[in-house]
């Protein structure tokens, strides 16, 4: 390491929702900089203005405050190098783009969009550089009074980088170690765009800069766009202020073949984006981890895995463990699968981990949803401690807690009637006298005493009605300890929920 002051950035275009290995990216970028007591930067890349999607920044941004991912310096807090929109800084690129082309590093290039068409149409594999700027419209290949006529008349061109011929490109990958690149087969990318707004390769190089970023994370899918970014280092004299870059593994499909996409989820039925999207162009609403009932630790915590170990067992990393543990010696150059049974049970295990209180405003919110009110909060705090190791998905609060607050809407019938008897009937009919004479009858340990004193006296067994107890109770074959759930619903509601169920059973 340097000993620059460490600044990363995550680098987003705002053109749809966010996938997981974007928030892995920026969960590597936050944990690298808060290891080495640095900064972490949001900086929207914004300058294609015909992917930019309405919305889509904000989404952004959600998803970082969601994950409590924040960053140091972004749009919205600002900061020293502010603005730190792209499109905000529109007018600084064209100097260095302009100074490339002086230096002969960089040219006009004036084909329009239906001669460069039309290329491609006719020449297979069509690429513009070395093989065929000499015959296309530009400042290498026209005469320089025609240039100068063609500028002053104020023909739509744009800049192009000029690769050189026959050389090869490397440099050190944090993660990958040595990577180079021949020049030859790279094609002469645009810089400038005809309407002024850069490229993300010029961009990305100046901002960089600019924003004296240190370390730059992301991912491998960018790797071929090294090439143009560091020779745009070194023609702009800024080669030993270039950051040290990591090429973060592809997060791959569960069978391990290629890139876990938007359409894998939707066809293997789990979420890819972070939070859902709703793309308001093409109305396509895709499912989020947030929405579909994870929490942001077990999130993000299975995001670190994806790609990274500690090198012991240890599954569970708290977001400030993570900061403590994490190395890049530790991520792997190969892609990493994801398992989504792994990605549910991390959430199963954080809501495990987490205590009552802290989960108390998602159930909370959970419940609200479905039409019930809470209003004693304390109630609630023992309700989740009771049934917090059951569920999966916060979703899942529902079905595990929701008898806790409503009758059972429905009764599996299934489990019970056909195997009903009058015996049970008046076993019902006895156990709602004794909680009627008994004010103090439910207290755990005794009514459990006393229901097994009522079974015998009954000549009845565990087995005839303990789960009808529990289905009158709940509704079906689920919950806890079913003497604990009678505790906390409380005398009255067993009574009731007793005799209303013994209606549906011997109808
Ligand atoms: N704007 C690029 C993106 O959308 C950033 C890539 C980089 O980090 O250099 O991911």
């Amino acid at each position: 390491m340097t000993d620059k002051k460490v600044r990363v950035r995550f680098a987003p275009s705002p053109t749809g929702g966010l996938h997981l290995g974007g928030v892995r990216t920026v969960l590597f970028n936050y944990l690298f900089a808060k290891k080495h007591h640095g900064d972490f930067i949001l900086r929207i890349e914004d300058t294609d203005q015909t992917r930019y999607v309405e919305g889509a920044e904000e989404y952004i941004l959600d998803c970082l405050k969601w994950c409590g991912l924040q960053p140091d310096e972004s749009p919205v807090v600002g900061g020293p190098y502010a603005p730190y929109r792209q499109s905000e800084r529109k007018a600084l690129y064209r100097e260095y783009a302009e100074r490339l082309v002086m230096q002969g590093h960089a040219y006009y290039a004036f084909d329009t969009a239906e001669e460069l068409d039309k290329n491609r149409k006719e020449i297979p594999n069509f690429q513009y550089g070395q093989a065929y700027r000499d015959s296309l419209r530009n400042s290498i290949s026209l005469p320089q009074h025609e240039v100068d006529a063609l500028l002053d008349a104020g023909t739509p061109h744009v800049i192009r980088i000029k690769m050189p011929a026959d050389e090869t490109i490397s440099f050190n990958d944090m993660i990958r170690g040595h990577v180079s690149f021949e020049t030859n087969q790279v094609d002469d990318k645009v810089l400038l765009k005809a309407d002024g707004m850069p490229t993300y390769h010029l961009a990305v190089v100046v901002d960089d800069y600019l924003m004296k970023i240190s370390h730059a994370f992301r991912g491998e899918e960018w790797l071929p766009s090294a090439p143009v970014h560091l020779l745009l280092w070194d023609y702009l004299g800024w080669k030993a202020d270039m950051p040290q870059w990591a090429h973060l593994p592809l997060i791959l499909k569960p069978d391990g073949h290629g890139k876990l996409s938007k359409r894998d989820g939707a066809r293997l039925g789990f979420p890819v984006y972070a939070m859902t999207w709703f793309d308001a162009k093409t109305g396509e609403l895709t499912p989020g981890f947030r929405e579909l009932g994870f929490l942001p630790e077990a999130f993000l915590n299975l995001l670190a895995t994806l790609g990274w170990n500690d090198g012991t067992d240890q599954e569970l990393f708290t977001l400030a463990e993570l900061i403590e543990k994490f190395s890049l010696d530790r991520v792997s150059k190969a892609g990493a699968k994801f398992d989504f049974e792994k990605a549910k049970w991390f959430n199963a295990e954080w809501i495990k981990k987490l205590n009552a209180e802290s989960l108390k405003p998602k159930v909370k919110a959970v419940l609200e949803e479905k039409g019930i009110t809470i209003n004693n909060d304390d109630y609630l705090l023992t309700v989740i401690n009771l049934i917090k190791d059951r569920c999966v998905l916060l979703a899942d609060f529902y079905q595990q807690a929701g008898y806790f607050f409503e009758q059972p809407k429905e009764y599996d019938l299934n489990a019970v009637k056909p195997k009903w008897t009058d015996a049970k009937t008046d076993f019902f009919n006895a156990l709602t006298a004794l909680l009627n004479s008994d004010q103090t009858a439910l207290e755990a340990h005794s009514f459990e005493e006393a229901f097994k004193a009522l079974m015998d006296e009954k000549a009845l067994k565990a087995g005839d009605v303990m789960l009808p107890f529990r289905i009158m109770l709940v509704g079906g074959k689920f919950g806890p300890h079913v003497f604990d759930i009678a505790a906390l619903l409380g005398r009255q509601e067993t009574i009731s929920r007793i005799a209303k169920a013994l209606e549906a059973f011997t109808a």
